[in-house]
């Protein structure tokens, strides 16, 4: 089990930078560059060899954006990480790295829904199976695997209906298969949640959310427990595939990662509130949140998560038109697919972030008309509660009307 070499707090600060060799700059400078000049040829050329550790060429290696992988390894507990342009490019570099044609994925029963089109992809082209299993238990697990299982691929919480995964049960199918496990873990950050100390081999991220938190950036990060295969990857599908991190990216993410365990402990705490409140209000069928004593597998979520996170799915009484209704009353909160940034956002699930997943899919995930997905902000939560209450009480106005 790898721990980090500094506390977390200490880590998102200090981790991979060191001023020394930057001019004494407090803040990591940005390296807005595509290429790197060699003194001389033999010095090219030993750079390419790998002989001298000398920058490239930014597809290869960016100072900027390797202080933040530098960082994300540590405070995820692994041994290096690489940064994407994308979640989705994360997505993708770990899904061709792990799979050949013929091979099969085995997944939580909810993916992020792009996930799921990147699946269809591969099954379209590649001849690469999934299938989508509870994962619970370990026996749901070990039934779930074929000869050709190639990687488990989860997320936890699972986007949006919070269902969880129980990674210690995954742990003990993989370690006795020798399957390797990814985990995406966009939803808890590193702050809530550490996969590779659970036994996991790679986690990743859309830095996108919480990582960054300011809705300014789209990102991705994969953060592995082994050096070398690190490495591999880092010359394999991130150099040849290509879908890096920009150096802008990764400063404004080193900025916004400052102030992470700051930030989720406020999304939590206000998150916390607004279920008190979402559980007092009648018009609400169901919650799904993963500290909700309520949650089905809270036991499951008070092992393996340090808190239950900013987010929070709920049914709102009646289908479509009353989750739109209510969104459509809504105005401080914002209508917004992503998560995890300072304003609190409301999306629906069932027409928005997983409107291309089939029908019957959507509904074996549990994502009906009337789910809605909250990503609670750093807003005070008075005017929250006001906002979302006066929203609440038009919806029941109008439709008494109708
Ligand atoms: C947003 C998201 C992604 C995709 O990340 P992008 O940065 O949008 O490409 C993947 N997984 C989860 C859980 C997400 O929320």
């Amino acid at each position: 089990m790898k721990k980090r070499n500094m506390k977390m707090e200490t880590a998102v600060i200090h981790r991979g930078y060191d001023s020394k060799l930057h001019h004494d700059s407090l803040a990591t400078p940005l390296y807005q560059t595509s290429t790197f000049s060699f003194a001389d040829a033999e010095e090219g050329e030993s750079r390419f060899a790998g002989n001298s550790g000398g920058n490239i060429y930014s597809r290869l290696g960016n100072p900027t954006v390797r202080v933040l992988e530098e960082r994300m390894a540590e405070i995820e507990c692994g041994q290096g990480a690489l940064a994407f342009g994308s979640g989705m490019a994360a997505v993708n570099a770990i899904l061709v790295y792990l799979t050949k044609a013929g091979d099969h994925v085995l997944c939580s029963r909810g993916i992020y829904g792009c996930t799921f089109g990147l699946l269809e992809i591969m099954n379209e082209k590649y001849g690469i199976t999934h299938s989508l299993v509870s994962m619970t238990t370990e026996e749901q697990i070990e039934r779930a695997i074929l000869p050709e299982t190639a990687c488990i691929y989860v997320e936890t919480p699972i986007n949006p209906t919070m269902e969880l995964v129980n990674l210690e049960a995954v742990e003990a199918v993989a370690s006795r298969r020798g399957i390797p496990v990814v985990v995406d873990n966009t939803f808890s950050s590193p702050y809530l949640q550490n996969p590779l100390r659970m036994g996991a081999d790679f986690v990743l991220h859309s830095a996108t959310k919480y990582l960054n938190g300011h809705g300014d950036v789209v990102g991705g990060i994969l953060v592995g427990k082994d050096a070398e295969e690190m490495q591999r990857l880092r010359k394999t599908v991130q150099k040849d595939v290509g879908g890096i991190m920009s150096p802008f990216d990764a400063w404004l993410l080193i900025r916004g990662l400052k102030t992470l365990h700051v930030r989720m402990d406020r999304h939590v705490s206000n998150a916390k509130e607004i279920l008190a409140f979402l559980q007092k209000e009648p018009s609400v069928k169901t919650i799904f949140y993963p500290f909700d004593k309520a949650h089905p597998q809270h036991g499951i979520a008070v092992k393996q998560m340090r808190e239950g996170g900013g987010l929070i799915s709920f049914e709102i009484e009646g289908g479509k038109k009353e989750a739109q209704a209510f969104m459509n009353a809504l105005s401080l909160v914002k209508i917004a697919v992503s998560l995890g940034d300072a304003e609190t956002l409301i999306q629906h699930p069932s027409t928005m972030t997983h409107s291309a997943v089939p029908e019957k899919e959507r509904a074996a995930m549990g994502i009906t008309d009337s789910l809605l997905r909250l990503s609670v902000g750093l807003e005070h939560t008075d005017d929250l509660m006001e906002d979302l209450a006066q929203a609440f009480e038009k919806v029941k106005m109008e439709l008494q009307e109708i």
